[in-house]
């Protein structure tokens, strides 16, 4: 029996997580669950896996999930104080599938106890990456990647001598826009930005994924990940969505993992290492598929991009930087601040006016310096959004 803990269980990839546990209630106990405002998901995901604690990251909320569990025998806590708690839970396995950078202190913890780290929050291997993987290290934690992506890289790779990979190919479905003419760009919505043609995923990565500020996070985490050069890591378009991402050998071998676009696959293979167990994803009919199509991005097109060479080259605590202020111009567009297109001209903004401050090049391995990294970058992000707004005005 592996005790499991799920952060962000209210979101797409929690409950993709919860989905494949439920199914299987004799190999899994559920320590612990935390959402946020899904007050009526998280109680009845507590109750249907017999959950030992449920969590709200808001503390008002307490009362609300109090009383949607009374009777239920699950233990409920809520807030900052709430997160540590469930954090702090032995369990074996924890996913940790929280959107944004709240998602750094409860990996973090888990593998300083030596559990099983599942990561589906990027953003804090973006911005922590050196700190997260040397504490698994020293603490012998693992951690699995659950981005569809780095757990095909992940797969291709058992194995093989890491020293034999020659580079790194990571697919991306061109997003809601891959297909509109670049003009229009300046006038998408919020709304039409988080329709994705292939993946059903949460809003904000939906709309990272029209930007490719998705992908370019993707290429700063299989960098952490895989520690290969990022020179050797590439992006192609790939319309169809069903090669995740390639592996290629010194020999000249190029290894490829396809799937259906359903999480529980990457969520699944985590959840069962290192053995594989029979999922609920449907198989693929390649002859009824019939042909994969694959493209260079256009770097005009999602600038997004470059901006992760960059951070990539700069290393240090850049990746904190462009993580925050990726986060807060995506604040913007969703509350109609910026335009679709702005977003990438804040990020560089941000990341230009940073690199005159001093800080940016210290090493990523100590969490205080990433969390005032990560203030400060939203502080300079929140500047240049204003810059932008006035320009609007003038
Ligand atoms: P969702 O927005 O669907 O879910 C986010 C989860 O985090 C919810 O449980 C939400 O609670 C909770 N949450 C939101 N803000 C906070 C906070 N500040 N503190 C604590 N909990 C919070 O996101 P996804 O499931 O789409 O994505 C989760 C992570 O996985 C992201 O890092 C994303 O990039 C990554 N990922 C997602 C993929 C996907 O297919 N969805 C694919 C690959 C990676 P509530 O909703 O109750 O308010
Ligand atoms: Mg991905």
């Amino acid at each position: 029996m592996r005790r499991v803990t799920i952060f962000g269980a209210t979101g797409s990839i929690g409950e993709n997580t919860v989905d494949l546990i439920s199914r299987r209630p004799a190999d899994f106990h559920a320590v612990a669950l935390t959402g946020g405002h899904n007050i009526a998901r998280l109680a009845e995901q507590a109750r249907r896996l017999n959950a030992e604690l449920a969590v709200t990251c808001h503390a008002e909320l307490y009362t609300e999930l109090k009383a949607a569990l009374s009777g239920s025998g699950v233990a409920v806590a809520a807030g900052t104080q709430g997160m540590a708690e469930a954090a702090a839970r032995p369990a074996d396995w924890m996913m940790s599938a929280i959107v944004g950078a709240a998602g750094l202190q409860p990996g973090l913890t888990a593998l300083e106890q030596g559990t099983t780290l599942a990561l589906a929050n990027k953003e804090s291997l973006v911005a922590a990456g050196p700190l997260l993987m040397s504490a698994a290290a020293a603490n012998g934690a693992r951690v699995l990647p659950v981005d569809s992506e780095h757990s095909a890289i992940f797969q291709a790779l058992v194995g093989e001598d890491p020293a034999a990979v020659e580079r790194i190919v990571i697919t991306a479905s061109g997003g809601a826009f891959r297909d509109w003419p670049l003009k229009a760009l300046a006038l998408a919505t919020p709304e039409q930005a988080a329709t994705h043609p292939n993946w059903a995923m949460g809003q904000r990565i939906t709309i990272d994924s029209a930007s490719m500020f998705n992908k370019a996070m993707e290429l700063i985490e299989v960098k952490e990940f895989f520690g290969i050069s990022p020179d050797s890591i590439e992006v192609l378009v790939h319309p169809e969505s069903l090669v995740h991402a390639m592996v290629g050998f010194r020999d000249g071998a190029l290894m490829a993992h396809l799937g259906p676009p359903d999480m529980r696959h990457a969520i699944g293979y985590a959840l069962n290492w290192p053995e594989r167990a029979e999922l609920p994803v449907a198989r693929l009919d390649l002859a009824k598929i019939g042909r994969l199509n694959f493209t260079a991005p256009d770097p005009a097109r999602y600038p997004a991009l470059d901006l992760a060479r960059r951070v990539m080259r700069s290393g240090g605590l850049a990746g904190a930087a462009f993580n925050a202020a990726k986060e807060h111009a995506l604040d913007a567009f969703i509350g109609g601040r910026i335009g679709f297109l702005q977003m990438a001209g804040v990020v560089e903004r941000t990341l230009d006016t940073l690199s005159g401050e001093s800080g940016l090049e210290d090493a990523a391995n100590d969490l205080d310096k990433i969390l005032a990294m990560d203030r400060l970058a939203r502080v300079r992000a929140g500047e240049a959004i204003t810059k932008q707004e006035e320009r609007k005005l003038g």
